[in-house]
């Protein structure tokens, strides 16, 4: 059987182009991967969601879009692409041993939590080292814990320890945070809360035993380090788009997202089109992530429209 649309990604963005593709009885077949529903998953309250004026839980909204999908045929399956080949059309994807064939792709795999790139983050990380304070928040009760960022997930992911955790130490690599001003200021107000200013985390100390007891930080301005003590690193500097699928295949940008064509989601391989995170490096809100979710879904029918 060849699909008509196939949908690889189940974040605001796949799960838009879902709707818009189901709707217009494309019976696109989607897959949400290892995350399904993707990052709004591991959030918490989502304030700047339009239509709903008290705030909703990630999770339960990333459930309101796939049942809305569901409800008009689409096939969202929780399984992982593997593979794909974009060299001709039908376009090949593979989940495993598993082949499907589809006419047109919607590419909205998002973009995955940026590392420090630190041996020992590597070692500890479920072992005191978190990119997910949601998740992860919980085990630092009465604890001292270090955030690492300067940006609106930094002073989201302290603001979310402050509930668990005795002490927040935001530490960031300049004096200047990239957050918005309505989160600063609320980290900024938080009693929890403490800024350590132009430093950087050169090592996270501890074992898979014991956990994390402290890192050393290097000051960006003098060069000196010091020892720090923490019991929990929470990493949120940023995230990398998720291309390693369509390496080869799909053009990137200078900063590695996959390059559509100025005012469309068209990619650089025809019947292909890309959405959300994984396109996109300025905006990275759900709702932005949802419309250009539903200009894909919108440029796939055209475009097989013009195959017929
Ligand atoms: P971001 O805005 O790119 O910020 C990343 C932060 O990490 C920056 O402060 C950056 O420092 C720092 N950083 C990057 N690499 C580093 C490294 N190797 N070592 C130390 N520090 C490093 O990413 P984000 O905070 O994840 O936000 C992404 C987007 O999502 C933004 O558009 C944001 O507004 C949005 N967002 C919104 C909300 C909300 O509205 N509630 C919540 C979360 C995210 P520099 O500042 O020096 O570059």
């Amino acid at each position: 059987m060849i699909h008509r649309v196939i949908i690889i990604g189940s974040g605001p963005a796949g799960l838009t182009a879902a709707i818009y593709c189901a709707r217009a009885n494309l019976q696109p077949l989607v897959f949400e991967g290892k995350q399904p529903g993707g990052q709004l998953t591991i959030t918490t309250d989502v304030e700047n969601y339009p239509g709903f004026p008290d705030g909703v839980m990630g999770p339960q909204l990333m459930d309101l879009f796939r049942d809305q999908a569901t409800r008009f045929g689409a096939d969202c399956r929780f399984t992982e692409v593997t593979k794909t080949d974009l060299s001709e059309r039908p376009f090949k994807i593979w989940a495993g041993d598993e082949l499907f064939e589809s006419e047109s792709l919607i590419v909205s795999t998002g973009a995955s939590a940026r590392l420090l790139g630190l041996d020992s983050e590597t070692k500890l990380m479920g072992h005191g080292v978190s990119a997910c304070a949601t998740c992860d928040g919980f085990f630092f009760k009465d604890k001292q814990v270090v955030v690492v960022g300067g940006g609106d997930s930094a002073m989201e992911e302290a603001l979310f320890l402050t509930k668990f955790a005795s002490k927040v130490s935001v530490v960031h690599r300049r004096e200047e945070l990239r957050a918005s001003k309505i989160m600063q200021d609320r980290a900024m107000n938080n009693s929890k809360i403490e800024f350590v200013w132009n430093a950087v985390v050169e090592e996270i100390v501890g074992s898979e035993d014991e956990g994390v007891s402290g890192v050393t930080l290097k000051d960006t301005q003098s060069g000196g380090t010091r020892e720090f003590k923490c019991e929990g690193v929470f990493l949120a500097i940023g995230h990398t788009p998720n291309t390693s699928l369509f390496s080869g295949h799909l053009k990137t940008d200078e900063k590695g997202y996959l390059a559509t064509e100025n005012g469309s989601t068209k990619t650089s391989v025809e019947g292909v089109f890309a959405s959300g995170d994984v396109q996109d490096h300025v905006y990275r809100q759900a709702v932005t992530a949802a419309g250009t979710g539903c200009m894909a879904a919108i440029d796939a029918e055209r475009f097989l429209e013009s195959q017929s």
